[in-house]
């Protein structure tokens, strides 16, 4: 079904997407039809994204209406997931039949396609991004056909983190595992010195670590969020105290949004995710921006940012600083890398922001960033051709698959591709 409803605005309200038509195909065939007779088309997921990457100047379509579920193929140890299906749903479905995935993100409200499009990843130094738990994935292309591509296919690497640019997802495959439980524990005012003198040990205290600082306080880091498999509760980091009672990463938010933080075992899609699928997750009226650092060079990089403080204070809410295991995906802020991610959650005041990104992206400059997708950044088209070594290779596997530029748009362009 089209329509010619506005598109509307992304999740975070800072960019409204234009495109003339939006359309919600109930079949891959009406899907079909609906991409050879649009001279543009864009897929989106749940419009989380913080940018116009999804938008496009003629059609834009979500495949959350397409029909499927999850469908676990145990014997290769992976599970089938329609594309537009949310993270909450897909983990519940996954739950229920005995198996989980190993990583997820903060937030459980993103589509499967939308967050493997942007390498969006969790934390956990054994814990690949999102795309890296990717096998397969069924992809519709410009000239309509529906074709498969799997892990070892020359292709593979490039398609997954793909930005929605060689054509719409319809199924994606998961490498799955049994069904874990998970505790989740926060202590409070971690020494800096502590963190960067072995920051391996601070991220490698639990299954899933996450930092959460303003970088206001010279000497101690503000919250610690650890995730560890089975039952036991890690104890407190050296030089910090357990968090008395719950909080949220966000100083002053609401704990009821987040997921349990008293060390009681749960589910593991009920302890990964920082925020509960039920509420609004972070703040709401934000930007984000996000820069991948090697994790050997990770100490230095935070050094750099520490010393930008006092500059971050009025725009930032939050900071948060993860690691994502180095992959193969041309695209991926991990490719070829152990990596440690620095988050900012900002107030929504866009041009501010993009001011101080800048500044931000100089400092990290020196450590060859790479930037979230879905996040905001101003880098120019020459240094993100630097640091994506694939990114000659994608652009040529772009021109391969969509010769006419039908899943192209405005923003691709201005980065470049
Ligand atoms: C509150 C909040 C918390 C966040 N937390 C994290 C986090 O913990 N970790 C992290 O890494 N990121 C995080 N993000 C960023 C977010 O995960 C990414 O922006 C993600 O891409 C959003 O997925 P989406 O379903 O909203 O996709 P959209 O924003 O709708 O689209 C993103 C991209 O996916 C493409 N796409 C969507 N569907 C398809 C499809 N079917 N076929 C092909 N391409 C498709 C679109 O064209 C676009 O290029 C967060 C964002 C918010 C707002």
């Amino acid at each position: 079904m089209t329509s010619s409803t506005p598109a509307g605005r992304n999740w975070a309200g800072n960019v409204e997407l234009r495109a003339p038509r939006f359309a919600e195909p109930t079949t891959v065939e009406e899907l079909a039809e609906l991409v050879q007779s649009a001279s543009r088309v864009r897929a989106v997921g749940s419009r989380h994204t913080f940018s116009a990457l999804a938008d496009s100047d003629d059609l834009m379509v979500s495949v959350e209406a397409l029909p499927g579920s999850v469908t676990v193929h145990a014997e290769r140890g992976t599970a089938s997931v329609p594309a537009g299906m949310r993270y909450a749903e897909a983990a519940r479905e996954l739950d229920a039949a005995g198996w989980a995935l190993g990583a997820m993100a903060s937030l459980p409200h993103i589509t499967v396609a939308g967050a493997i499009a942007t390498g969006t990843h969790g934390s956990g130094d054994a814990a690949g991004s999102l795309s890296d738990a990717v096998v397969a994935l069924d992809i519709l292309r410009a000239d309509g056909d529906l074709v498969t591509v799997r892990r070892g296919d020359p292709d593979f690497a490039g398609a997954v983190v793909a930005l929605g640019s060689l054509g719409i997802v319809t199924r994606v495959e998961f490498a799955v595992e049994p069904s874990y439980c998970m505790t989740q524990v926060v202590d409070r005012g971690l020494p800096w010195d502590t963190a960067l003198d072995d920051l391996d040990a601070v991220m490698g205290s639990a299954d899933s670590v996450s930092l959460f600082t303003r970088w206001a306080d010279a000497e101690r880091i503000d919250q610690v969020w650890r995730k560890t498999r089975g039952e036991s509760v890690p104890a407190a980091l050296p030089g910090a105290h357990r968090a008395g009672e719950a909080g949220h990463p966000l100083p002053g938010g609401p704990a009821e949004n987040c997921t349990d933080q008293t060390g009681v075992p749960g589910p593991w899609f009920e302890r990964l995710p920082h925020f509960r699928a039920e509420f609004t997750p972070s703040h709401g009226e934000e930007l984000q921006s996000e820069f991948f650092v090697p994790r050997d060079r990770a100490a230095d990089a935070l050094h750099a940012v520490r010393a930008l403080g006092s500059r971050l204070q009025a725009l930032l809410y939050v900071s948060e600083i993860r690691s994502i295991r180095a992959d193969e995906l041309w695209l991926s802020g991990a490719y070829g890398r152990d990596t440690i991610g620095i988050h900012f959650t900002w107030r929504r005041d866009e041009p501010a922001v993009r001011a101080l990104v800048l500044t931000i992206e100089a400092a990290l400059a020196p450590f060859d960033a790479r930037t979230h997708w879905g996040k905001v950044f101003t880098a120019d088209p020459e240094l993100l051709g630097r640091a994506y070594p694939r990114w000659a290779d994608f652009t040529a596997l772009r021109e391969r698959w969509d010769p006419r530029g039908v899943f192209h748009n405005a923003q691709l362009a201005a980065w470049g591709m």
